[in-house]
């Protein structure tokens, strides 16, 4: 019989997980078995904790969730190179065929066949998780853990503002949510003159402001092209990051643009959003439709890190993983950046 190990299931449709041991899967052929040290909560596991109609759409239980993640190599399965038991890695999230146009081309983000670890298949809630040998990211050990454990985070929001040249541009990034927070960062590291952040939250503007943004701006407050007028913007917003998912801030972030902007749509809303259609054709606007990560991102990540972008102002709690009830209801709250489960440590140990 195998052996077992702690995981996050979600035993079958309803609210919540449950903490229960389940076997310890076995590294197949040209697959490789990870370790766990530290995972991060993602809005998809809230989605899939909450059992809202995206996740009663998606999910099949039982199935153990979670994509964010950091650990080591444990073992590897048959045929496996060049990727040694011990060495620091996370994993991409999307494994994807591997035939398809997209792929060929380096695409992987446009697969027509993704299947997403923790989504499709078990994920990284657990004490290991197993996962193909082509989405394994070796990381260097230098790096901060709790960060990494968030890289998959990251990549989005990297995706999405490294789209466009941000030298000396203004931006507008609308949500403050995680995503939202860490972009603010990434803008301001790769060169924006001004960042300006719209939520409806105070407790995220908040930390948007600590990752750098020069404005945070709460828009059922405070009037966004008064602000945009204190911070010298002229023509309007060079380029627009969209990562809440709302029409309203769609649809503020198209007005507040200038001729020729350009805007790239992170958010996911759960019902079709109306467009000014007319001001993106008068405007001449650029939309870009961002899914996941490419490759790529990931060594753009860790290089930003290791030249001093630092992502740490976005977490908020860290807790053990039995302690996860705290962490999921630190999601839900709204009160909170990114919340880190440890699966290294004992209980009480800190
Ligand atoms: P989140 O839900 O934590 O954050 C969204 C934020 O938008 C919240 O803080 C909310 O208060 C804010 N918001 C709501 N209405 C607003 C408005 N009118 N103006 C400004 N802000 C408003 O989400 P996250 O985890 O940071 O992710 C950001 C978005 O990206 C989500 O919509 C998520 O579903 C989506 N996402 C997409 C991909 C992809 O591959 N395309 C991947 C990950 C996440
Ligand atoms: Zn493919």
């Amino acid at each position: 019989m195998s052996q077992l190990m702690d995981a996050l299931v979600k035993p079958a449709p309803g609210k919540g997980l449950e903490l229960r041991q389940v076997p310890i899967p076995e590294p197949g052929p040209g697959q490789v078995l990870i370790k766990v040290h530290k995972t991060a909560i993602c809005g998809t596991d809230v989605h899939i904790y909450n059992w809202d109609p995206w996740a009663v759409e998606h999910i099949r239980p039982p199935m153990v969730i979670g994509h964010e993640y950091v650990g080591e190599i444990a073992a590897a399965g048959a045929g496996v190179t060049g990727l040694r038991v011990g060495r620091r890695v996370s994993g991409e999230g999307h494994i994807t065929c591997g035939h398809c146009r997209n792929c060929h081309t380096g695409n992987i983000q446009w697969c027509k066949d993704t299947q997403s670890v923790g989504v499709d298949r078990d994920g990284a809630f657990a004490e290991y998780v197993c996962i193909p040998e082509s989405n394994v990211i070796l990381i260097d050990p230098n790096l901060p853990e709790d960060v990494v454990a968030f890289f998959d985070a990251v990549g989005n929001a990297a995706h999405t503002a490294l789209m466009w040249n941000l030298v000396g541009e203004d931006v507008l990034i609308t949500g403050a949510g995680p995503i939202g927070i860490i972009a603010a960062g990434i803008c301001k590291y790769a060169g924006a003159r001004r960042v300006v952040v719209t939520d409806i939250n105070d407790y995220r503007l908040e930390l948007a402001k600590k990752m750098g943004a020069d404005a945070a701006v709460n828009t059922q407050r405070e009037d966004l092209h008064e602000i945009m007028h204190k911070q010298r913007l002229v023509e309007g917003f060079d380029i627009g990051l969209e990562m809440s998912g709302s029409g309203a801030a769609l649809t503020q972030m198209i007005s507040a643009m200038r001729n020729g902007g350009k805007i790239s749509l992170l958010g996911i809303s759960n019902k079709p959003v109306p467009m000014d259609m007319n001001s993106i054709i008068c405007k001449g606007l650029t939309l870009q439709g961002i899914y996941g990560r490419k490759l790529d991102n990931w060594h753009q990540m860790s290089y930003m890190v290791q030249g001093g972008l630092d992502l740490t102002p976005v977490i908020t709690h860290r807790f053990h993983y039995t302690q996860f009830e705290e962490g999921f209801a630190a999601m839900n709250s709204g009160k909170s950046g990114k919340v880190i489960l440890d699966w290294t440590k004992q209980e009480g140990l800190s």
